[in-house]
């Protein structure tokens, strides 16, 4: 007997997603023909907070554009690499940093993480007295090899990530990089103009 993952045993978001994906895949219509390359020839750098929604708030449908998320929208290497693949092999030619009001990434820093990941690997509990690990065993030091790429200041970081785009000697000088801010409580993107003066197109 075949065993399918939405048995009725597994868990309760799992049958959700797969119901979901049902119901979209049986609307696909023509989007199984589109081109691998994003046809508005763009990318957005943003968070993995779950309150954005960057096809919602960029306006993007299948196909448009490239979306990288990390925890912060932060340009880690791994994020440049992404951009480096986006432009060299799929064409786009501008890019948007959007960081967000409200971000975790300014709750912690590495050594609170890493002190609270060093002792248990559950999720901790936040008051006002910081962050607690709930217990306190199987921990590891792994952590500490990790940049969790933290920020205090919001333009700064969006600043900051821009620039370090612009200086990578892999990022073509013509590329214009658009630094914004999101905010959470009005759906606003509220441009940062240090940053996409940072990130103008040279020749
Ligand atoms: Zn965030």
């Amino acid at each position: 007997m075949s065993q399918s993952v939405s048995d009725s045993s597994t868990s309760q978001v799992l049958q959700e997603v797969l119901a979901a994906n049902e119901a979209y895949s049986g609307n696909f219509g023509t989007k199984g023909e589109l081109p691998l390359p994003p046809g508005r020839g763009f990318a957005i750098l943003t968070c993995m907070d779950a309150r954005l929604d960057p096809a919602q708030y960029a306006g993007l449908s299948e196909g448009d554009a490239h979306v990288i998320r990390n925890a912060g929208g932060r340009a880690s290497d791994d994020a440049i690499r992404s951009l480096i693949i986006s432009h060299k092999l799929l064409g786009t030619k501008e890019w948007f940093v959007i960081h967000h009001t409200d971000c975790g990434m300014e709750l912690f820093t590495d050594t609170i993480i890493r002190n609270l990941l060093s002792k248990s690997l559950k999720t901790a509990t936040v008051d006002e007295n910081g962050w607690r690990n709930v217990t306190e065993e199987g921990g590891s030091d792994e952590a500490r090899f990790i940049p969790f790429l933290t920020f205090t200041n919001l333009t700064d970081s969006v600043t900051e990530d821009v620039k370090r785009i612009k200086s990578h000697p892999l990022v073509p000088k013509d590329i214009p990089v658009y630094g914004f801010v999101y905010d959470v409580k009005t759906g606003k993107l509220n441009e940062v103009a240090e940053a996409t003066q940072a990130g103008l197109a040279t020749a």
